[in-house]
């Protein structure tokens, strides 16, 4: 099973590692910092020595890695990973945007259901199941989710179960949440917040979610 140091170091941008398997264009490695999507968080982009990383996909705990045609890769053979760090870091501060957003809107909706989210490199986007109109809040959200910004407080990663590679981030004091995505360290690496209300159909509200490079 692939090391995931992208848990225990999500600013790392390149590393040497070995192939552990080869199945066509299809291979594994020891180590990896290549996130592969989930929890709504988008792949990285980047390659494997020379080669572009066409996808990226969790199998269990395992990630696999599609590559193009004619990699010629061996099992052993020790690679360069990178990644694309601009689109990750971008990733990384809109997937913490939403993490503070979502806190925030439980914290003061509480009986509000999350339905769906999705980080890209351009916004993030969380749905609820609410039968109002969702504007009314998110003037009081913005404000406080830019109040934490401006606090910059700092963000615990870690396992809740290594074993079972549960993880969760925390800041003390505002809230400990379940979630395996890669997180910043600070919450002034976000920079500012922006939040505008989508109504994708009846009974459900949208929360779309920007960061801009205006670091406060
Ligand atoms: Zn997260």
């Amino acid at each position: 099973m692939t090391n995931k140091i992208f848990w225990k170091d999500p600013y790392l941008t390149q590393l040497e590692t070995h192939v552990t398997s080869v199945k066509e264009n299809d291979i594994t490695v020891e180590q990896t910092i290549f996130f592969a999507f989930s929890g709504g968080q988008e792949s990285d982009d980047g390659t494997i020595g020379n080669n572009r990383v066409l996808q990226a996909r969790k199998e269990g705990k395992e990630i696999v890695y599609t590559l193009e045609k004619g990699h010629g890769f061996k099992p052993g053979e020790q690679v360069r990973m990178k990644i694309d760090w601009e689109r990750r870091y971008k990733l990384m501060r809109l997937h913490f945007a939403a993490e503070i957003v979502l806190e925030l809107v439980n914290q003061n909706l509480g009986s509000i259901k999350k339905i769906g989210a999705h980080i890209a490199q351009d916004k993030a986007r969380i749905d609820f199941e609410w039968s109002e109109n969702i504007s009314k809040v998110l003037p009081i959200i913005q404000k406080k989710a830019l109040e934490m910004v401006e606090a910059n407080q700092e963000i615990i990663s870690a396992f809740s179960d290594e074993e079972t590679e549960e993880r969760y981030w925390e800041i003390i004091g505002f809230a400990r949440v379940p979630c395996g995505g890669t997180h910043l360290r600070r919450t002034n690496e976000i920079g500012e917040i922006e939040l505008k209300r989508k109504n994708p159909g009846k009974g459900k509200e949208r929360i779309e979610i920007m960061v801009s490079e205006n670091f406060i």
